[in-house]
């Protein structure tokens, strides 16, 4: 049988490969995917449930109910200062549908993407898809800030995207107001578009969470979130794009053909969700809250890693390199010896082979365990060195 070039241009996720072997052990403390052990609160369970009843059962408009665009573009409004309608949102099979169908409408081949590293692999794998370029940025200024000069020297006649995510999968980190500035400048002077990729707004810790479509021409701006993450509805899949109304247009074109809609009980979940966001949202963001702390506080007990305390989502990207291992062996070693189960840093580009990312997705007596169990691995490792 022969494939499609298509299906040669990628191999099978890093992430979910460690996250089946994980499973293969019978003790094992999971740290791999970003998936919240959470339930979704019983209301918004209620809510599709009841959708379901009475009669929402058939496909809804390709871009989603009405009250559900209309409820999200409100959101966006209120949160970052812009002026969407229920038009300029087209509701999704998760973020990664919409980012699926944004980057099919837009990108030709031989396009260039500009993509700020570390980052989720998927913007990758989506861009060469359609023949397009990933153009990784992974030189940086301040903490995991990248420089503003190496994005603008990476820009050529064929650059069409730049993809930024904040708060960030995997570092945690979250951009400031000055470099979302500059990066909105950028779009606006090359005339690119902006791929923003706001899946873990809700998740942040010490500081607040700017978003860059205050600054960007609307024009320029694709902006991409999810319920997953915010709501611990992860399994529901419901995601949206936001965009001017010609984006919309040829969207919803990719779209038709590859979902028709989102799921309509999913929607309605996600509606009930947004009708009470800040209670639904707060009570994930407490947990989680808690959790990073007490990651932390066991993290920095360990000593020979290197750690920035994640400022959003659920993730710690940490410095293993002074172990002299690659982040592969390390974690395949790790997984073997302490049944504690990681990505490596190579999963989220090349510059990072001496990183692992977890995911604090567990309660924290888990937290603790797995940690105290990664912390005796890396003192075997440098009591034998
Ligand atoms: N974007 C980022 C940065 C992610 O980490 C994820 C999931 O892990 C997604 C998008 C996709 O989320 P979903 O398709 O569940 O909405």
């Amino acid at each position: 049988m022969e494939f499609s070039d298509t299906s040669k241009v990628v191999g099978p996720l890093l992430a979910r490969q460690l996250y089946m072997m994980a499973k293969e052990y019978d003790n094992v403390v999971d740290f791999t995917i970003g998936d919240p052990d959470i339930p979704t609160d019983a209301a918004i369970c209620q809510a599709a449930c009841d959708a379901a009843m009475t009669g929402h059962t058939r496909y809804s408009a390709n871009a989603g109910i009405p009250e559900l665009k209309d409820a999200i573009s409100k959101r966006i409004n209120e949160t970052r200062g812009t002026d969407y309608t229920a038009n300029n949102i087209v509701t999704t099979i998760g973020a990664t549908e919409a980012l699926f169908i944004a980057f099919m409408a837009l990108l030709n081949k031989g396009d260039e993407v500009i993509v700020l590293a570390p980052y989720w692999i998927q913007y990758e794998n989506m861009t060469k898809f359609f023949g397009g370029k990933a153009i990784i940025i992974d030189k940086f200024t301040k903490g995991f800030e990248p420089d503003i000069q190496a994005i603008r020297d990476a820009i050529s006649p064929k650059t069409k995207i730049i993809v930024i995510n904040s708060p960030n999968n995997p570092s945690g980190y979250i951009y400031d107001d000055g470099f979302l500035k500059a990066i909105a400048d950028i779009a606006n002077e090359f005339g690119l578009f902006i791929f923003d990729d706001e899946c873990y707004d809700a998740l942040t810790y010490e500081q607040e969470f700017p978003s860059i479509a205050r600054y960007c021409d609307k024009e320029h701006l694709v902006l991409f979130n999810s319920f997953s993450k915010a709501f611990a509805m992860t399994g529901w899949r419901v995601g949206y794009l936001a965009a001017d109304e010609e984006v919309v247009t040829n969207t919803i074109k990719m779209h038709q053909n590859i979902a028709i809609c989102a799921s309509v009980p999913s929607q309605y979940a996600a509606l009930e969700a947004l009708r009470h966001a800040d209670t639904y949202s707060v009570r994930v963001r407490e947990i989680f809250t808690r959790r990073r702390n007490v990651l932390v506080e066991e993290l920095s007990k360990i000593p020979h890693i290197h750690f920035v305390p994640p400022a959003g989502t659920f993730y710690a990207f940490i410095d293993i390199s002074e172990t002299g291992m690659d982040s592969r062996t390390f974690t395949f070693s790790l997984l073997k010896e302490e049944q504690v189960a990681v990505i490596p840093g190579i999963a989220y580009g090349n510059a990072f082979d001496g990183y692992i990312r977890l995911a604090f997705t567990m309660n924290e007596n888990l937290i603790v365990e797995g940690i105290s169990r990664f912390g005796r691995f890396i003192n075997r490792l440098f009591e034998s060195k």
